[in-house]
């Protein structure tokens, strides 16, 4: 029986345990903090049971628009925690579950690599020794902190983990960065009520996503009263009695924002110090493991996925690369493709991509064809939310393929699944124009922009 050592319990390191477990691996993860990792305890399952509390928050304030006479008290943000705390244990408790199932010994501690076939682990009882043949790293990411004086140990500054479980809902909020967690975080608080500013050193939010969607998006977060500013330098950060001042340098003049509360977000960093890469001789790029496409590292036999790559730091990235580096760790012969992996980013309304932006189409010089459906025209979306989104797609010229998906629209993170499938099994336009799409759904917006690409959208 191969002996397989997994380093971290996140949507990577448990997803590939349970994979090697079923291949007939002796499966034993080492955790040194909760099983579940980021993505359970203080990432994707947290930010998203909150923001739904704001949704319901948000639908009640605006039910007179659909007959419904509610008298909103406001909310109790204690309970708003607790909800999020609940599920988050009730997650973390079946990821328990599922290692007791699938027979995977959890050790409690923080792993060293000696050599492929040795992990030392510091627990609470002492350094134990793991024997083994392979052994798959997974050891995530923790929020980076920028070099910005004033910031480090800092009260008034939090991080995103900071942000999931503060006592109360602060006045304003000055949140520097504006990519994911950024606007996440920022329209959560903005429907609690608080006063939220956006500061972002590029010109766009977003990076990643099509650029066209995101600035519908950056309009629709401004009408709600989320201050954005891009092209924006946080020089520093200071101290007052009550709040902090955020001393910023805007196109070569300063201002001065006032705030009870400074969210950074501008990215994580890599949680491989403890791992001891350089003594075991495994290659990384100042602390990002360097893994092939088979999701080994230089060292036979060492695999290494997820966020601890520094590359797409995403759940479903880290539990695809997970079965992959567990398949080729029990003798098959298994390569990560990224290209059908969906950007969600779950705002009000959701935000959602998958394959090339147009602009990405753009600097490949791809000869592209855009189509686009606006939800105005959609009856689901126009039922649900005012029909405020868009669909946009992008397929190639010569043979109709589907290159990329962009959604802007309720449930535009699940609906993306579609269109990764479409990529997935290089669908051209014909295969989504032959399929019936229900109605009435958000996903007949999808088909309206293939068949938008060919001018023959129906409702537009
Ligand atoms: P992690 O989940 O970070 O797990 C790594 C684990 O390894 C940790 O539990 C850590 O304690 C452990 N570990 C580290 N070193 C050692 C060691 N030496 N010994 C033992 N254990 C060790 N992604 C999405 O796809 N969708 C989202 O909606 C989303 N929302 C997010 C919201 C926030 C606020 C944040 C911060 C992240 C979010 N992400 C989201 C990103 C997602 O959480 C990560 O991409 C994902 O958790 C990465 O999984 P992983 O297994 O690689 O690492
Ligand atoms: P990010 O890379 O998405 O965005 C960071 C932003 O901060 C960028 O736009 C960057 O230009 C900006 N920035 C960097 N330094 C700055 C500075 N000094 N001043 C102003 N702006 C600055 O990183 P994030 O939002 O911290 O998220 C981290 C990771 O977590 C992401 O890689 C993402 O994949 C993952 N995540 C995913 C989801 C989701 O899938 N819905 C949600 C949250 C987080």
């Amino acid at each position: 029986m191969t002996k397989i050592t997994i380093i971290g319990g996140g949507p990577g390191g448990y997803v590939a345990a349970i994979r090697s477990a079923q291949l007939g691996g002796q499966v034993t993860l080492i955790e040194k903090n909760k099983l579940g990792g980021t993505c359970l305890n203080v990432g994707c399952i947290p930010t998203k049971a909150l923001l739904h509390s704001a949704e319901i928050l948000e639908e009640a304030r605006h039910a007179e628009q659909f007959g419904i006479k509610l008298d909103v008290k406001g909310f109790d943000w204690g309970a708003v925690l607790s909800k999020k705390n609940a599920v988050v244990s009730q997650l973390v408790g079946g990821v328990s579950g599922l290692m007791k199932k699938n027979k995977i010994a959890v050790i409690q501690g923080t792993a060293k690599i000696d050599n492929v076939s040795s992990v030392s682990v510091s627990t609470a009882q002492g350094v134990q020794k793991i024997a083994g043949d392979k052994i798959i790293i997974a050891s995530g990411s923790v929020p980076a902190v920028p070099p910005i004086p004033g910031i480090k140990d800092n009260p008034f500054c939090i991080d995103s983990t900071g942000a999931l479980s503060l006592e109360k809902v602060p006045q304003d909020m000055v949140v520097i960065g504006g990519g994911v967690i950024g606007i996440e975080l920022a329209m959560l608080y903005s429907i609690f009520g608080t006063k939220a500013t956006i500061i972002e050193a590029l010109p766009k939010l977003l990076p990643m996503m099509d650029g066209e969607l995101t600035a519908i998006l950056k309009d629709l977060l401004i009408k709600r009263g989320i201050k954005i500013i891009t092209e924006a330098k946080v020089v520093s950060v200071e101290n007052g009695a009550q709040k902090a001042k955020v001393n910023v340098e805007i196109a070569g003049k300063k201002e001065v924002f006032e705030t009870e509360k400074v969210l950074t977000a501008v990215g994580r960093r890599t949680d491989t110090e403890s791992l001891g890469l350089d003594a075991a001789g495994i290659k990384h790029d100042r602390g990002r493991i360097i893994a092939g496409g088979d999701m080994q590292t230089n060292i036979k036999g060492i695999y290494a996925i997820g966020d601890c790559l520094g590359k797409v730091m995403l759940a479903h990235t880290a539990s695809a690369q997970g079965e992959i580096a567990a398949e080729n760790a029990l003798g098959h012969n298994e390569k990560y493709d990224g290209k059908t992996c969906p950007s969600c980013v779950y705002t009000i309304p959701e935000f959602a991509g998958v394959g090339l932006t147009e602009e990405e189409a753009k600097a490949e010089k791809i000869d592209y064809t855009v189509g686009k459906f606006p939800l105005l025209a959609n009856g689901k979306s126009l039922i649900s939310n005012n029909g405020i989104g868009m669909v946009k797609v992008i397929l190639g010229k010569e043979y109709n393929e589907v290159l990329g998906a962009h959604i802007l629209g309720p449930r535009a993170t699940d609906i993306i699944g579609e269109c990764a499938l479409a990529i997935g099994m290089e669908a051209a336009f014909e295969d989504i124009a032959a399929v019936i799409h229900a109605h009435p759904t958000i996903t007949e917006a999808v088909r309206e922009a293939f068949l938008a690409s060919q001018k023959r959208a129906i409702h537009f």
